[in-house]
């Protein structure tokens, strides 16, 4: 069984049920929707087929809903594009028609733009295919000179390198989009571009305005969200990052993020909160139908760098080979989980309990190292107790049972757990509880006669973050 999750994007590649069915049949876990395309209808129709699928293959696959967030953007050009030359000067402007661009000014969405930037600022646009160096301010155009040219077509990004842009994680499509997820019941809303903990908790807050149960999933592209201590509020502000190194490699130089990533995922752990390793993993793939050995290493080093899940984009929304892709990923994860340096990560060794459920996952972690220990079984509401049990990465499988649709889709995200339906409430104690529960793993062949197996529940069954008991059981 995998241990490492895998998240794909989808898109015209892979919005229909035959390829979604074979793509969660090669091992899909989440389905990330992104919000930077599309409209609320089409993502409605989306997560019908991803839930018809999903019944069809009998697996329980998460719904993350990715929202765009202040992503700075060139507007649009009378011919669709423009080539633009080294020395060539070229104007941003914030006041010119969104349409009127040409080989001399574009305009730009974001208004603030030309406050937030200063002569000799380096500008990158389209994922620093293209370099501008700022020369001077008029009004509300930038005049920079060219230094690397190109190609630039409408709606390409621009990101300042150093960072330092003043926009909020939250745009008012943003706000719309995420009502939408809400009404979807997305199990995670990933915000873009998060400065600080405040957008996460002013994110948390509309959730709960809607009514939703959503989790959030804080994307670190900022220069100023890799700062240590701004990094470990957003984590524990959140329930889950994304080392988006998309945008990151834009903005703190592409040579940073092999260290950024390792601090982002050692944080996540040690903080008890899952992490998804994002961007160009698997690029060559969207046209070829083998990986490169260097994405190979990559997804490799990812799981050993103790990520939950990594992420598939364009390679599964506009590539050619969508389930295949998956299938690659897949054995590379398996591959790389052998390893026994992908194993026994214990950041929480000294660390003082606040809880009682996190002191139970905590010995149950213990025991499960030290024991034969077939199988965990986590009896949960809202998948708090098995997301803990996870984060000490002892290799035993961990089945997180629950009957809320939400905590299921989330589980479905953390390294190690295997989320299964299961209504805790229909039996009459604890005993006919964990017996039950103990069979349904044996009827799906997950454990069999004399395994031992730990099972981690609440004395009040049902009941929201009280788990308070650990028990080891013969299966008979
Ligand atoms: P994006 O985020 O694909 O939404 O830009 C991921 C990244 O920046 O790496
Ligand atoms: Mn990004």
């Amino acid at each position: 069984m995998r241990r490492t999750k895998i998240v794909t994007t989808l898109g015209p590649a892979s919005n229909k049920i035959d390829t979604l069915r074979k793509m969660i049949a090669a091992g899909v876990n989440i389905v990330r929707l992104n919000f930077s395309h599309g409209t609320a209808e089409e993502k409605k129709d989306l997560v019908d087929v991803v839930r018809q699928a999903a019944k069809a293959e009998g697996q329980i696959i998460g719904i993350l809903a990715d929202l765009q967030g202040p992503k700075i953007r060139v507007a649009k050009f009378k011919n669709g594009k423009v080539v633009l030359k080294e020395n060539d000067t070229f104007v941003l402007d914030a006041a010119l028609d969104k349409e009127a661009g040409d080989e001399t000014v574009v305009g730009i969405d974001y208004k603030e733009l030309p406050g937030d930037v200063q002569p000799k600022d380096i500008l990158l646009l389209d994922d620093g295919r293209l370099v501008f160096i700022v020369e001077k301010i008029e009004g509300t155009r930038i005049v920079c000179k060219v230094q690397v040219g190109g190609e630039l077509s409408n709606n390409k990004g621009i990101n300042r390198q150093g960072g330092g842009l003043t926009a909020g994680a939250l745009t008012d499509k943003d706000r719309a989009d995420l009502k939408t997820a809400v009404a979807l019941k997305a199990d995670y809303i990933a915000i873009s571009f998060v400065r600080s903990k405040v957008d996460v908790e002013e994110t948390r807050a509309l959730i709960a305005k809607e009514g939703g149960e959503a989790g959030i999933i804080s994307k670190i592209e900022r220069i100023e969200a890799i700062v240590p201590e701004t990094l470990k509020g957003i984590i524990s502000a959140s329930d889950g990052i994304m080392v988006a190194r998309g945008d990151l490699a834009v903005e703190i130089g592409d040579a940073e993020v092999p260290a950024a990533q390792k601090l982002m995922i050692g944080y996540s752990r040690a903080l008890n909160k899952p992490v998804i390793t994002a961007t160009q993993m698997m690029e060559t793939m969207i046209h070829n139908v083998v990986p490169t050995r260097a994405e190979v290493s990559d997804v490799a080093n990812a799981v050993l760098d103790g990520t939950d899940a990594v992420m598939l984009s364009a390679e599964t929304a506009t590539g050619d080979h969508p389930v295949l892709v998956v299938q690659t990923m897949a054995r590379i994860c398996l591959a790389a989980e052998k390893q026994p340096i992908s194993l026994g990560l214990d950041q929480r060794a000294e660390v003082q309990y606040t809880r009682v459920d996190e002191a139970i996952s905590m010995a149950s972690m213990d025991i499960a190292k030290n024991l034969k220990i077939k199988a965990i079984i986590s009896l949960t509401e809202t998948g708090t107790t098995a997301l803990w049990v996870s984060r000490v990465r002892s290799g035993v499988p961990i089945y997180g049972l629950s009957r809320n649709g939400n905590a299921l889709g989330r589980m479905a995200l953390y390294s190690d757990v295997y989320p299964i339906e299961f209504d805790v409430t229909k039996f009459g104690n604890n005993t006919e509880l964990k017996k039950a529960a103990i069979d349904k793993l044996q009827q799906s062949k997950l454990v069999k006669a004399e395994d031992l197996v730990l099972i981690t529940c609440g004395d009040n069954i049902g009941i929201t973050g009280r788990t308070n008991s650990l028990t080891i059981l013969q299966v008979e």
